[in-house]
């Protein structure tokens, strides 16, 4: 017997011994998770961002390469990598705006007027006929013709598109597609008319101005899932500079849109990058141009396989308690995943609750910058606590640090974190979007 006792003993020995490094290595990523995300870094990197020196990190200004560098910079001091192996985190694209000049078409030998038609292009000087290699598509009556005008331009093909003569009272509208496009060498030539010509010329000019942009991205390579990503985002850009200032400050800091959510994600880096267990590749994005149009995202959002995305995770606006309080946040898009449930299962026994959006009828998950994937079929969820029936200083200048609630800031973003543990562990993945449930653009 004293032979099986001691070696009870030695079995009991080593399962104690096992809980105690498990019991200890879970005391030391929790003292570990408050070490590296809470109220005083917080408030460091916020302060930076909401500064009156990156005067409201207006997309297409100097303004926002400050904010753009100093991002890359915490990127590289953390040791996150680069997509795709870029040389650096800025993940730089170009916008075009063509200025219309004039445009002449002929559809077998008959005149067009120039105001049914409207050529979407980056070209100064564009000329096709039907040797041109364009594909005729066509968008019929009851369509709706933006959504449809859009989907054309998204497949980045050269297309000539007959647009519906019922459509005849807004067709000029189109044009309004020219705003800001993708740099592309492809064409979209819409003509309002009904039946597709054997023989065409189409000749438009245009003044081009191209301006450039750029994301911030850095990534964590999974340790055995390298080709499943989940993404932390949020994004950086803001409104810039008033030339009608308020009480002397003509600055939109955007402390809380979106400073509060690039934040987020410099600490979200910061923390996966210590714990240095993600099984799954983690990418951590600070959007541009989120307040002009997404372009930022929808660029990033394109450079990925949607069904290689397991999860995202978007941060906008959580500097604010929620309607709930403290300690609370919301998903948008909730009942469209579950998503929501899988991080409040992980939350269980912290006091700290993700409910559904309280604010559907303004089409919050339609609005940010998970929108892109999501209509890919990605779970992907914008996470907030702006409260949007009444947010005192949302796009205010009064959107300054000084409104914003550094620890429970902290307490929010220590939440995502442990609330998306299993996710980036490769444990578990959130059901996908059904995209026959969203609602068109
Ligand atoms: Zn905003």
């Amino acid at each position: 017997m004293p032979i099986v006792f001691k070696n009870k003993a030695k079995v009991k020995k080593s399962i104690l011994l096992g809980l105690l490094v498990s019991t200890t290595s879970f005391l030391f990523a929790q003292a570990r998770i408050d070490d590296i995300i809470n109220a005083k870094e917080v408030e460091r990197i916020e302060k930076l961002l909401s500064s009156d020196d990156m005067r409201g990190r207006r997309t297409f200004t100097p303004d926002i390469d400050k904010a753009a560098t100093f991002i890359a910079g915490e990127f590289k001091t953390i040791g996150l990598k680069t997509w795709d192996n870029s040389e650096g985190y800025r993940q730089e694209f170009a916008m075009v705006r063509p200025k219309f000049i004039s445009a002449a078409a002929s559809f077998d030998g008959t005149a067009i007027d120039q105001k049914n038609i409207v050529v979407v292009t980056c070209q100064p000087e564009l000329k096709i006929d039907q040797k041109s290699g364009y594909e005729i598509a066509y968008i019929k009556t009851g369509a709706n013709l933006f959504s449809e005008a859009q989907k054309f331009l998204r497949a980045n093909k050269n297309y000539l598109v007959l647009v519906d003569t019922s459509f005849l009272s807004n067709f000029s509208r189109l044009s309004g597609l020219k705003r800001s496009i993708f740099k592309t060498d492809k064409n979209a030539v819409f003509v309002l008319g009904n039946a597709a010509p054997t023989k065409f010329e189409i000749e438009a000019k245009h003044e081009i101005t191209e301006q450039s942009l750029a994301n911030v991205v850095g990534v964590l390579p999974g340790k055995s899932k390298k080709n499943e990503y989940v993404i932390f985002s949020g994004h950086y850009d803001h409104l810039g500079v008033t030339t009608r200032p308020v009480n002397g400050d003509s600055i939109y800091n955007g402390a809380n849109d979106d400073a509060a959510g690039t934040t987020a994600v410099i600490m979200l880096a910061k923390y996966f990058k210590a714990l240095g267990n993600n099984e799954r590749t983690i990418v951590f994005a600070a959007f541009t141009a989120e307040e002009i149009g997404g372009y930022g995202s929808q660029f990033f959002s394109r450079q990925f396989d949607p069904g290689k995305v397991v999860a995202m995770f978007n941060i906008e606006m959580i500097g604010t308690d929620s309607k709930w309080g403290k300690n609370s946040a919301y998903i948008t898009g909730y009942e469209k995943t579950d998503m929501g449930s899988i991080l409040q299962k992980n939350l269980e026994g912290t006091g700290f609750t993700f409910y559904p959006d309280p604010y559907p009828d303004q089409n919050l998950f339609y609005r940010s910058d998970n929108a892109t994937l999501a209509r890919l079929g990605v779970p992907a969820h914008t996470i907030s606590t702006a409260k949007m029936d009444g947010e005192p200083n949302y796009h205010k200048l009064t959107d300054e640090i000084s409104t914003l609630d550094m620890d429970n800031m902290a307490m929010i973003i220590k939440s995502v974190a442990l609330s998306s543990r299993t996710i980036v562990a490769g444990k578990e993945a959130p059901a996908r979007v059904k995209m026959e449930d969203l609602r068109s653009f």
